[in-house]
């Protein structure tokens, strides 16, 4: 099958076009700067070189037209008509607890989508804008919703329930959702693959550490525990995300400070996490190691505060999980900084993990960093969210 993955964002648009059977990337290209004054577009087509293209995009639909135009160009395309695409997947970031699989995109769907906007305000109005781009240019298509919280729909109640009124479970669905599914499903898969195992026999923890990070708790190739929650600002701090906190601390800096509510959750979503704990130096890993090598205090404080909390949560789902066959590391931090493997690893002596200190400096690809004698194994494995989507619209359709 060829599937073309679309991944929107509010000002850009991400795109594979992927031949399912032997898991080939024929082309791939990125919108950027949708609807402003200097767009951006660039593309690959297949082994080629990228091309890339200042050009003014003010819109999604726009966007979807340039894509359809380049991929089926007779200089720069790769296939010859649209009738040779046989669906197209859309990453949807919120699906709520009404869709726990991908599903095939009816209206229904579509109101569907819509109601768990209120879930995420701005990520599923402009994953729906996609959609309708899509339909717009390709009505004959069948398309497919993947979900980002979808994976983590299989958590049993004692994990989503948070500890607070059932009412607003019942009324409102305030619970734990989780995100980066499509990640962690695919890095759990693939995990799995290198384990040499059926992954229903394994017990996998994987580490999702971008700009936003989630931890997950993989059981038989299913979540039953994950990091982020109700929203993506819970669970381990982040580039410039908090993380859990004491509630609490909410209403003091409001009341302290004389902030609105708005300004607090603005101060623990845009200026807290690496860049908050750093006193401001830098929300990027890079920034943090390069002053880590000169010693630098605050970039010291903040990549320990980053270790001992990924750990943490490694600790607990471990027991959660009832031991753990692997944990493996993936995504911007996970994929790029040997030194916060490194400093994740050495805390987790407990476990008996050692870490193959070459290893981890040179990985490339997919691959296993712990020694030998290690006692639970760790590898890098690079994520793949487009190619996951792929699999499940193959999935969906058969
Ligand atoms: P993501 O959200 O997955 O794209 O991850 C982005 C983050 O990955 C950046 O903000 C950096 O903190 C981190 N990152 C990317 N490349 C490197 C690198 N070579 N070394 C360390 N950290 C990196």
């Amino acid at each position: 099958m060829k599937v073309l993955v679309i991944n929107c964002g509010s000002s850009s648009l991400k795109f594979r076009l992927i031949d399912t059977a032997t898991e080939t990337v024929l082309a791939r290209g990125l919108f950027e700067r949708i609807g402003q004054e200097k767009g951006g577009f660039s593309y690959i087509p297949g082994e080629k070189d990228k091309i890339t293209e200042d050009r003014v995009i003010p819109d999604h639909y726009e966007a979807v037209k340039i894509l359809i135009e380049t991929i089926t160009d007779s200089r720069l395309g790769v296939i010859g008509s649209l009738d040779d695409i046989d669906a197209v997947g859309h990453r949807i970031v919120h699906g709520g607890d009404k869709f726990a699989h991908p599903v095939v995109i009816t209206d229904e769907v579509i109101r569907g989508i819509e109601e768990c906007s209120r879930l995420a305000p701005i990520h599923n109005p402009v994953n729906l804008l996609g959609i309708k781009a899509c339909m717009k240019y390709m009505p004959d298509t069948v398309m497919v919703g993947v979900f980002d919280t979808s994976f983590h729909q299989t958590m049993p109640e004692e994990a989503y329930l948070y500890g607070i009124p059932y009412e607003y479970y019942e009324r409102d669905r305030v619970r734990k959702y989780g995100f980066h599914g499509m990640s962690h499903e695919y890095v759990a898969g693939e995990t799995a693959k290198m384990l040499g195992k059926d992954i229903r026999d394994t017990r996998i923890i994987t580490c999702h550490l971008g700009n936003g990070a989630s931890i997950c708790a993989v059981k038989g190739g299913i979540s039953v525990d994950t990091s982020m929650g109700f929203t993506p600002l819970a669970g381990i701090i982040m580039g410039t995300r908090s993380g859990g906190i004491d509630p609490e601390i909410v209403n003091y800096i409001a009341t302290e400070e004389n902030k609105s509510l708005q300004e607090v959750m603005d101060i623990l979503n845009t200026k807290s996490g690496l860049y908050g704990v750093s006193g401001y130096l830098s929300s990027d890993v890079r920034d943090l190691t390069e002053e880590y090598d000169k010693g630098n205090e605050d970039a010291k404080r903040a990549l320990n505060k980053l270790s001992y909390s990924i750990t943490k949560f490694i600790g607990a789902y471990v027991v959660v999980l009832g031991g753990v066959d692997a944990i493996t590391f993936t995504a911007g931090i996970g994929e790029n900084s040997w030194l916060v493997r490194k400093l994740v690893c050495e805390r987790l002596n407990a476990l008996g993990v050692v870490l193959d200190e070459e290893k981890n400096k040179n990985v490339k690809g997919a691959d296993m960093i712990s020694a030998a004698e290690s006692k639970v194994k760790i590898f890098r494995i690079p994520t793949d969210e487009e190619m996951s989507i792929a699999r499940q619209v193959v999935k969906t359709l058969s």
